[in-house]
């Protein structure tokens, strides 16, 4: 939950006019391939920036510490959670995750593109937080599909996997929350799909390359709910 009142954040509270900017939210369940788009984001589109999230598990081989995560302790966190520091947070198969409340609130003010690849419980504290965020669920081509993929990623212990796949069903229960649904069939295609959502709702102002702005907003009208 949020530990404080999110400065400029809250409904009924603006600090400034609405800006044209929206938070972009990738959500889905666990081993949907979340990451994996938010990779090929960071090599694609420097322009998007992204959060980095604080989190109590441990790196995986590859990770880096503030690339993938700022890998903290329990009792960092906890000081973080306590002192406001954190957007939302969530607890997930054993771990904490948060995201730190000041970097994004930077990208807000400065109506720069902005993404947070984050779980379906954090997605929520952001709509509540930040109305005026874009939600969008990443969804598996199938629960077949999940499986293997949660399974054959080989990074979890037999525990952590079965905790992963409970997560995952409630979390696949919940896309009709998010305004847009993309099935993640091919990481270019979806990686694609959404510079053209994130371009067509800041305007195609200046970032990234010309040629997505029409294709986000027929993605946008069709997907939109
Ligand atoms: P993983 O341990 O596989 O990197 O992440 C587990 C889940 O936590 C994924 O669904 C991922 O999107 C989510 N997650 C990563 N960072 C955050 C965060 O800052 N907040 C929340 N709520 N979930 C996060």
């Amino acid at each position: 939950m949020l530990a404080a009142e999110p400065r400029g954040l809250r409904r009924g509270a603006p600090a400034r006019a609405p800006a044209p900017a929206r938070l972009t939210v990738l959500s889905g369940p666990s081993a949907v391939g979340k990451s994996t788009v938010a990779a090929r984001l960071r090599r694609e589109c420097p322009w998007i920036w992204q959060s980095v999230s604080v989190t109590t598990r441990a790196p995986r081989p590859g990770e880096m510490h503030g690339r993938e995560y700022f890998f903290i302790t329990e009792a960092e966190f906890e000081r973080m959670a306590a002192a406001g520091e954190l957007l939302e947070s969530a607890q997930f198969a054993g771990n904490r995750y948060g995201t730190p409340r000041a970097a994004v609130q930077q990208r807000i003010d400065e109506q720069a593109p902005a993404l947070l690849e984050i779980d379906v419980a954090g997605a929520r504290q952001v709509r509540a937080a930040v109305p005026e965020s874009l939600l969008i669920f990443l969804a598996p081509p199938s629960w077949e599909e999940l499986e293997r993929r949660l399974i054959g990623r080989n990074t979890e212990s037999p525990e952590a996997v079965s905790r992963r796949l409970e997560a995952a069903r409630s979390e696949l229960a919940a896309s009709d929350e998010f305004d847009i649904t993309l099935v993640n069939t091919s990481v270019k295609d979806v990686c694609d799909k959404l510079i053209a959502l994130m371009l067509a709702q800041y305007g195609n102002a200046g970032y990234g390359s010309a040629g997505h702005g029409d294709a986000g907003r027929d993605l946008a009208e069709q997907g939109s709910h």
